[in-house]
């Protein structure tokens, strides 16, 4: 049963759970976040929402960003093209590996969950400049947020962009297979950009609802995205969506998820239930412990593995 009550008791048995991870440090401005904090928002199949322990703090979306910029890339250049570029195979590397761009014959991005797949994706995002194309994919975001009033969280922003050479290197090293058309100096704007955008857990569960409701708002009947675009979406989430802990993740809690060194998790249903957890203590594989915990916990109290 998902409850308030319910909620209450998840965040309440979890807690303790922070206190095994550690907020993200790499990019400096993450740091300041409290190990402690722990939140979970659900949207129900009858439309019901509830939320309990910090729900309400914002935090970065961080990686979660890279399915709306990938589900753009696919709206604005067709999936042939967008899967020419990026594969969509798990790769049991960290998020940020550069390895397989080496190794492999073909230097194609693994899959579009992954830093040097997202990277390339924003690079496919149309607009006439940099500004445009940010804004594109801010509008979807808010959009499957359903909070017109998202923005980005300006001291992340630019405590990522000054300290972010390796996702710099990644680009550079995609473009010097001729991958990447546009500079790499704005590509990494636009993503840093992204990835800086200030999302609550009820920001993410929404979205996670939308995608569960295969891309329609059930309250407004409004389209936000399309069918195929979701059932692609939550195939790349379910095999790549916790970079190299998915396959764990996927027998664990058996929801389409994806994580943000943020600490949020959206977790989303094939039922109509959404769900968005933030937590900013993480593991080593920089998905949020406590949130994991929690989704594992209401997946199994209720059913929610896809299989
Ligand atoms: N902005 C982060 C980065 O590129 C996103 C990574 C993540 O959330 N795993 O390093």
């Amino acid at each position: 049963m998902i409850n308030q009550q319910a909620l209450e008791k998840l965040v309440a048995e979890n807690r303790a759970i922070t206190a095994t991870g550690t907020v993200a440090s790499y990019i400096p401005k993450l740091k300041e976040k409290n190990p402690s904090d722990l939140g979970i928002y659900v949207f129900t199949e009858d439309g019901a929402e509830y939320g309990a322990g910090d729900y309400n703090t914002k935090f970065t979306i961080q990686s979660i960003s890279k399915i709306f910029v990938f589900a753009l890339a696919v709206m604005d250049n067709g999936e042939r093209e967008v899967f020419k570029l990026i594969g969509v195979e798990p790769t049991g590397d960290s998020f940020n590996s550069i390895a397989n761009l080496e190794l492999k014959d073909t230097h194609k991005p693994y899959n579009p969950m992954i830093n040097a797949g997202a990277i390339l994706a924003t690079s496919m995002i149309h607009g006439n400049n940099k500004k445009e194309k940010f804004n594109r994919i801010l509008d979807l975001i808010r959009a499957c947020c359903g909070n017109s009033s998202l923005e980005i969280n300006e001291s992340v922003y630019h405590s990522e962009k000054d300290t972010g050479d390796r996702n710099r290197a990644l680009a550079y090293f995609i473009k010097s297979y001729g991958l990447i058309e546009d500079e790499v100096d704005n590509v990494m704007d636009t993503y840093f950009k992204q990835c800086s955008i200030e999302v609550t857990c009820r920001d993410i569960a929404h979205a996670a609802w939308i995608i569960s409701n295969n891309g329609v708002n059930k309250r407004t009947g409004q389209r936000v995205l399309s069918q195929r675009i979701c059932s692609i979406l939550k195939t790349v989430m379910f095999t790549c969506g916790l970079y190299d802990a998915s396959g764990s993740f996927a027998l664990d809690v058996g929801m389409p998820s994806k994580s943000g060194v943020g600490g949020g998790i959206l977790s989303t249903t094939n039922t109509g239930i959404g769900i968005g957890v933030y937590g900013p203590a993480l593991d080593q594989k920089g998905n949020s412990v406590a949130g994991a915990a929690m989704l594992k916990a209401i997946s199994r109290d209720n059913g929610l593995a896809i299989f």
